[in-house]
């Protein structure tokens, strides 16, 4: 799969790809190491290594399961002050800075936090977390390669977590096959008690469920050939 460059209207070349997949980010950085899936399938020691490994990272990619994507704190309650209401909260609490590196810019996020249960079929808000551009990028890191923005994102991975670029490419992997087994399955929402109790309005977001019409849109299993 190739992308293709557009013009801006300032001038710029933005690259645009249809779809994003692991081995696409691996294309966009030709010089770091490709370790097959079926290799990390079959070594399943390594697999539970390698997640403990991503799991204690500082930060690292949280991809959202396909049929969840147009659902979120964010995008069902910034019709109304809610969400403007928890974002200067959660602004506040975390000083006004990134709550992972800590830079203070003027354009920070807030991030929200989910927790999935595989064997339940749940994902739960657990919480929210004010993040940089570079930092938000990482977690959202399909968005980023879809912007053009992902050796932004893959220097700040290296960066804050003190990791090389080999390393860095094994974890955007690792999310990757996370997500598209999570992609495959249904989901339903639920939210933290504590962070209702914080947050009432929230309780709009308990039971709702994927839509599984996502599924069937992906074709990302034609996509994940390793790279020639
Ligand atoms: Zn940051």
């Amino acid at each position: 799969m190739r992308g293709s460059q557009d013009k801006r209207c300032d001038g710029r070349e933005v690259h645009r790809f249809p779809m994003f997949t692991g081995h696409t980010v691996l294309q966009a950085l030709p010089s770091l190491q490709w370790v097959s899936k079926d290799t990390m399938a079959r070594r399943a020691d390594q697999m539970d290594k390698l997640r403990s490994l991503v799991e204690g990272l500082r930060l690292r990619p949280e991809l959202v399961p396909a049929p969840l994507w147009g659902i979120s704190a964010f995008k069902n309650l910034r019709r109304n002050a809610a969400w403007a209401a928890i974002r200067d909260s959660e602004l506040q609490k975390a000083g006004n800075r990134c709550s992972v590196c800590g830079i203070a810019v003027p354009q920070l996020i807030c991030h929200e936090r989910w927790d999935y249960d595989d064997a339940k079929g749940t994902a739960t808000l657990i919480g929210f977390q004010i993040h940089c551009s570079p930092c938000d990028s990482v977690t959202h890191i399909g968005l980023a390669y879809k912007l053009g923005r992902v050796e932004t994102a893959v220097a700040q991975l290296c960066s804050v977590n003190g990791i090389p670029p080999k390393g860095a490419a094994l974890v955007c992997q690792y999310a990757m096959t996370e997500w598209k087994r999570r992609s495959k399955k249904p989901w339903i929402l639920k939210v933290q008690a504590q962070i209702l109790k914080r947050y009432p309005l929230l309780a709009e977001l308990v039971g709702l469920k994927g839509d599984p019409r996502r599924v069937s849109q992906l074709k990302y299993e034609k996509r994940t050939k390793r790279p020639g």
